[in-house]
């Protein structure tokens, strides 16, 4: 053993840091147990699986493996500005759109400066924040008994808290953990009582899920806010979470300073190949959400009925208050072959998170419960 201790060499922020807690793995779970059969309802994956559109276009790139990606992601970037309305210098690619989360934290961040983002705010800011040297400035969640957000964000807490030393905002529509989502009136109304100065941040990663009248998309509003900056991923409805690939749409000088720091290579060739033929596969999407409503649906009604209380969800997953500590509940189905996630890292110690499955999986959850509630 060396005399020093190097983890004390390593930035305060980096020392403090508590690393991103992955779902387990599948196959992890199989080695520990020696059962098959398992499902995993934990990291908020597409339980159909990959467009077929993106299967086939994967094919095809996998013979030109021995060559670079596009560094600038031409192809992509087009296709992505002729949805969005936007021009291809206001897209930055990342390695899944987390990659472009620590870019933006990384070219944003001053010592001084404290983002802002709400308790039981997705855990990748205050990661990043903490990693860049950073610290997060959190703010109070709305309270569980909100009757349209529990937990959810709140704006209000939010604005009062951004001060000089601001420069970030995060905000994710909807949240994980919590499921909740803001409306286009509220977020407008945020919006615009913000200084330009304070970049905010809108993570729309499971924007597909959420289709209710009133839930909006923000990309509509960046030429009318400058300081707005989107991020989108094809890590869930996609279904293309093993490949990473995400990206942030922004103003162009945003873009440019993120696109200083990005690695030239960040998003590979498969990547790029999936993720563009995956954006013309409307029909996976659709199958996906309807796939999702119903099971979101079948999931709440059935957790309420065996007395959890399961939270209102605008995305592929559930946020269930267990009424107890999760723990057994979690181990419990850990043995069942139903892997789920906790959320004690988030403060969350008697809440489980449960991702919408196919009808089987779902069903296989609730039978798995019933079970362990009958074993006592
Ligand atoms: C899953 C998730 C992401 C990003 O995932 P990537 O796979 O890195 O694109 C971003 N934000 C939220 C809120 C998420 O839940």
């Amino acid at each position: 053993m060396s005399a020093i201790d190097y983890t004390r060499l390593a930035m305060p922020g980096v020392q403090q840091l508590q690393p991103y807690q992955p779902g387990k793995p599948i196959s992890e779970l199989e080695r520990e147990l020696g059962i098959s059969n398992i499902i995993k309802l934990a990291s908020n994956e597409n339980p159909l699986g990959t467009s077929p559109l993106a299967l086939a276009a994967i094919s095809q790139a996998s013979d030109k493996l021995g060559l670079y990606p596009d560094a600038s992601g031409y192809a992509l970037k087009q296709k992505l500005a002729a949805r969005h309305g936007v021009r291809p210098e206001q897209i930055t690619l990342g390695n899944g759109s987390n990659d472009v989360l620590v870019m933006l934290v990384e070219a944003f961040i001053c010592p001084q400066c404290r983002p802002v983002m709400s308790q039981y705010c997705f855990a990748v800011y205050p990661i990043a924040t903490l990693a860049a040297g950073a610290e997060p400035l959190i703010t109070p969640a709305l309270p569980q008994s909100h009757p349209s957000m529990p937990l959810g964000h709140d704006l209000d807490a939010m604005l009062a808290a951004v001060d000089e030393h601001t420069r970030l905002v995060f905000i994710a529509n909807p949240n994980n953990p919590t499921g909740s989502r803001l409306g286009a009136a509220e977020l407008r109304h945020f919006l615009q009582q913000l200084p330009p100065q304070q970049i905010v941040v809108v993570d729309e990663a499971y924007t597909e899920y959420a289709t209710d009248q009133d839930y909006p998309d923000a990309s509509q509003w960046l030429d009318e806010f400058p300081n707005l900056v989107v991020t989108r991923t094809f890590s869930k409805a996609y279904g293309l979470a093993g490949l990473r690939v995400g990206y942030a749409l922004s103003n162009p000088q945003i873009a440019d300073m993120l696109n200083r720091i990005r690695q030239p290579f960040n998003v590979n060739s498969l990547a790029l190949a999936a993720a563009e033929a995956a954006l013309d596969d409307d029909e996976f999407i659709q199958r996906s959400c309807e796939l999702n409503k119903t099971g979101l649906e079948y999931l709440s009604k059935a957790l309420n009925d065996m007395g959890f209380t399961p939270l209102p969800s605008a995305g592929n997953f559930v946020l269930v208050d267990m009424g107890e500590p999760a723990e057994p509940w979690y181990q419990g189905l850990l043995r069942a072959g139903v892997i789920t996630r906790r959320v004690a890292n988030y403060g969350l110690p008697d809440h489980l998170r449960i991702t919408i499955g196919t009808a089987d999986q779902n069903q296989r959850l609730i039978t798995a419960l019933h079970s362990l509630r009958a074993a006592g």
